[in-house]
């Protein structure tokens, strides 16, 4: 007899409950952070300008912008690109809402395209078929910390005169053809949040080649206002004028303090997200009914995400008996991500609904995100692998 499943009243395979991310945060980092609150500068001091140089050279960029989030840093590479009212901008459908709605702040037009159904990355067939004399764009989503083929984008880019950005949240540390993501696109959007690989608390950053549209950006993030505090102390001068109309998106010298110490591990723990993903790829290369998203043999994958979708043939319950089910054994299973137009607001402003992408809408219902994050123990992903196997074998047809 097998052991029955927590959710049934049997014993489940860990008391706590593992979260699917989480952040690594150590004394040094912590010492650092504490160094700038006995400073003078908690914001637009040095440590800004030091973490955008080790964020520059992590990622092969001429140029790294910080700004408050990754959603900001969506918003000021929409507007360094001027997409507003009545340009299209096609973006895939599974992502997380940030990526269409910073279109939405400048009133650019979200088009979704669909995906690959094995790896789960944009369509570049699909995006191509959704291009109109209005396409200013196309986001590439590194979905899951995988680049996507910038090779076909760039042909695309060249062939239709449309810019390709790149929200890369999911993929620092990623590589296309042995170039970092950050050094592809014309800008690339980081998320520093506490799921993503390096965190500052909230965080985000643009990595570009252009010097102009760094610069234009770093005004955005002030207001609009063409000098910071720091350089017109610098100057003796209190003068300055707002040329545009910016935010407050800037991020202060106490989280950039964090995300330089953070960002020094980086590479350690990119080859412990692989680590991981190798040990869940081996684990369930033996189950019918679970199927990993597959990985270019072309691409560095920086594993944000770990992601399974369930072969509805080889299993008797719904994607959400077996989250229920995984809950209950203590593994913190997520979905990533309802199609962004499904969402009810949307739904309502643009009309859309199912079938518009229906690989998306496929994956959504079928696919999990396990536990990944490198401070995971070998016991942690012991904890995974048996409780996946123990729930699918339970529900195996
Ligand atoms: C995390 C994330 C964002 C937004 O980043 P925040 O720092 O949370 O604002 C945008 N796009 C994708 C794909 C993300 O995963």
């Amino acid at each position: 007899m097998a052991e029955p499943l927590a959710i049934n009243g049997g014993t489940p395979v860990r008391e706590s409950l593992l979260p699917y991310g989480r952040q690594s945060v150590d004394e040094k980092d912590i010492n650092a952070v504490v160094e700038v609150l006995r400073g003078n500068w908690l914001t637009t001091g040095p440590e800004v300008e030091a973490f955008e140089a080790d964020f520059a050279a992590a990622c092969g960029a001429d140029h790294a912008v910080a700004v408050s989030s990754g959603t900001a840093a969506l918003h000021a590479i929409v507007h360094a690109h001027a997409f507003g009212p009545g340009d299209e901008v096609v973006v895939p459908a599974l992502t997380f809402v940030a990526t269409a709605n910073s279109l939405l702040y400048e009133g650019a037009t979200p088009v979704f395209a669909d995906v690959e159904a094995d790896t789960l990355l944009l369509d570049c067939n699909d995006a191509e078929s959704r291009l109109t004399s209005s396409s200013r764009a196309i986001v590439a989503v590194d979905f899951a910390g995988q680049p996507c083929d910038y090779d076909a984008l760039d042909r695309l880019s060249a062939a239709r005169d449309i810019a390709i950005v790149a929200d890369a949240c999911h993929a620092l540390g990623a590589t296309f053809r042995g170039k970092p993501v950050g050094n592809i696109a014309s800008a690339t959007a980081f998320s520093l949040h506490p799921v993503k690989h390096v965190t500052t608390g909230e965080g985000g950053m643009i990595a570009t080649a252009d010097p102009a549209a760094a610069e234009t950006m770093r005004r955005f993030r002030n207001h609009g206002i063409d000098t910071d505090q720091r350089q017109r102390l610098a100057r003796g001068a209190w003068y300055y004028e707002m040329n545009d109309l910016g935010y407050n998106y800037r991020l202060t010298d106490i989280q950039c303090a964090l995300g330089r110490s953070q960002l020094a591990k980086l590479p350690g723990w990119i080859a412990r997200r692989r680590e991981i993903a190798g040990a869940y790829d081996r684990a369930f290369a033996g189950l019918d009914a679970v199927e990993p998203l597959a990985a270019r043999p072309d691409s560095g994958h920086a594993y944000h995400l770990y992601i399974i979708k369930l072969r509805p043939d080889a299993i008797s319950a719904t994607r959400d008996e077996v989250f229920a089910a995984l809950r209950a054994e203590g593994i913190g299973v997520n979905v990533h991500y309802l199609p962004v137009y499904l969402h009810p607001y949307y739904r309502e402003r643009f009309g859309t609904g199912p079938g518009l992408c229906p690989v998306a809408e496929d994956a959504c219902a079928r696919m999990l995100t396990l536990p990944l994050f490198p401070t995971m123990s070998d016991e942690d992903i012991r904890h995974v692998v048996d409780a996946v196997t123990k729930v699918v074998t339970a529900y195996e047809v």
